[in-house]
């Protein structure tokens, strides 16, 4: 896809449309959002993004774009689950206000007319304001094709009476959907499951009712999942996946936090293929115990390691250096990098890196596959245990770290993962899927030729 920063169509302003895009403040989702408005800008659309000030991006790297604010004061639950509720809470009427704001400005003629709200799946409420505004309005879909598969499945159990899944069926294969299993579905671990289904209701109710979908997914991966949706919610699909592939913006620029590229210069030093690269994203933690059992695995596996470790990602523990004994870091010395946080693209990118240990959130499974690296999946809530088993069994690119945590189970899975005939297969089949990725966004392909309807769609809003 072309490259540019400029727009590229629509270039006369009387011709121009604005897209309000409303992204969930949370960095997985507020990636592939400002991605979507990177492209939707350089194709002649003017954006104004509609933020939280929870967290938000840094406005300076985008000078073409407006920023609204659409909630401010009050401090929000720091549990994931419980924010996601608080921000559909409390961002209807500020968005509603922002809207109208815009749309009386619209009759102005100098003003581009707003013809489209593009929100963030998890961001329900925007359906309300958009409805009683008379606005078309699309949901961006942030994660895999499959799990909204997964997560339709969810209510149907529990419409019959069957969700929380009984204890003894977790190990059974979907029926409908192989090759996942129960233990799969997504929890949220209330006793009765009755706050995810209340969640998981709103979210592909306000979906289904949208003017159309957007995908960061592409067809040669997901075709099967994205047709059964197509049959299943009668609006337009478009997937034009991957995203960070078809926009110039640099990782740096989206990413919520610095990101520390000395763990570039280390990577440099090492040999190709030999480091695992791991990664829990930007949310999930992990408990002492895990924390050392990693440790001792990495230590002991016998190959290079890039860590992230976030700040206060290892649970009432501020400190984690002071979890490991004097001589684990004698044992580690010049054989791993620890960062705070890394520019995941680049060092995935690197000739050096030749296995990524994951959490399975999708932009992180889509740059691993983007980069051809296979992946070590030890995913923990929402989608990623979805991802993990199409990654582990269905596209068979990665090992699933389903069962114990334990430093020999690691060491195992690692030296699977990076050595022998097993990792030559898994190479053989990443890069294969690097190239349909690479494909798909380029003339002819199946992203690109998306790009163009949901363009094509847009424009007709207005008419
Ligand atoms: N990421 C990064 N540096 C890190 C770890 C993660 O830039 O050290 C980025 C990564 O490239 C990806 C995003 O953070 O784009 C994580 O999104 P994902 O959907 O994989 O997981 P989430 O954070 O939503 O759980």
């Amino acid at each position: 896809m072309e490259e540019t920063d400029e727009q590229t169509e629509v270039q006369d302003p009387r011709l121009r449309r604005r897209l309000v895009l409303i992204p969930c403040p949370l960095q997985g989702h507020m990636t592939p959002m400002l991605q979507l408005a990177t492209l939707l800008y350089s194709k002649g659309f003017s954006i104004t993004i509609a933020h939280t000030h929870i967290i938000f991006p840094n406005q300076s790297n985008y000078p073409h774009f407006s920023f609204q604010s659409i909630i401010s004061g009050g401090k929000p639950p720091s549990d994931v689950k419980t924010f996601i509720f608080y921000i559909n809470n409390n961002c209807a009427d500020p968005l509603k206000e922002c809207l109208l704001s815009l749309l009386s400005k619209s009759d102005k003629q100098d003003y581009e007319p707003v013809v489209c709200i593009i929100s963030d799946a998890m961001m329900y409420f925007a359906k309300d304001v958009a409805d009683s505004l008379k606005l078309p309005r699309m949901v961006l879909r942030t994660s895999s094709a499959i799990s909204y598969d997964a997560f339709t499945y969810v209510l149907q159990l529990n419409q019959q009476g069957c969700f929380p899944i009984q204890e003894s069926r977790l190990e059974e294969r979907f029926p409908d959907i192989p090759p996942l299993k129960f233990k799969d579905l997504p929890t949220m671990k209330t006793s009765d499951g009755s706050s995810l289904y209340e969640f998981l209701l709103k979210m592909l109710l306000t979906t289904k009712a949208s003017s159309g979908l957007i995908w960061n997914t592409f067809q040669d991966l997901e075709k099967l999942a994205l047709t059964s949706i197509t049959n299943d919610v009668h609006i337009p699909l478009f997937a034009i996946g991957p995203l960070h592939k078809t926009v110039t913006t640099i990782s740096s620029t989206t990413s919520l936090l610095p990101q520390d590229s000395t763990c570039i210069s280390w990577l440099d030093k090492q040999s190709p293929n030999s480091v695992i690269y791991v990664s829990y994203g930007s949310i999930v933690g992990m408990d002492q115990t895990e924390f050392v059992e990693i440790a001792w695995g990495l230590a002991n596996c016998g190959h290079p390691f890039l860590w992230v470790i976030r700040p206060n990602s290892v649970a009432n523990c501020s400190q984690w250096e002071k979890l490991l004994p004097d001589g684990f870091h004698e044992i580690v010395r010049g054989k791993c990098c620890i960062v705070q946080w890394a520019p995941q693209q680049d060092v995935l990118a690197h000739h050096a890196v030749g296995g990524f240990w994951t959490h399975s959130g999708w932009n992180s499974t889509l740059e691993s596959i983007c980069e051809g690296v296979p992946m070590l999946c030890r995913p923990c809530f929402g989608d990623q245990a979805v991802n993990a088993r199409f990654v582990s069994e269905e596209w068979r690119v990665g090992l699933n770290l389903e069962n114990g945590l334990e430093r020999e189970e690691i060491v195992r899975f690692i030296r699977k993962l990076m050595e022998g005939k097993e990792r030559e297969e898994m190479m053989v089949r990443v890069k294969d899927l690097k190239e349909k990725a690479k494909n798909c966004i380029n003339q002819g392909g199946s992203s690109l030729e998306s790009l163009q309807s949901l363009i094509n769609y847009i424009l007709s809003f207005n008419k």
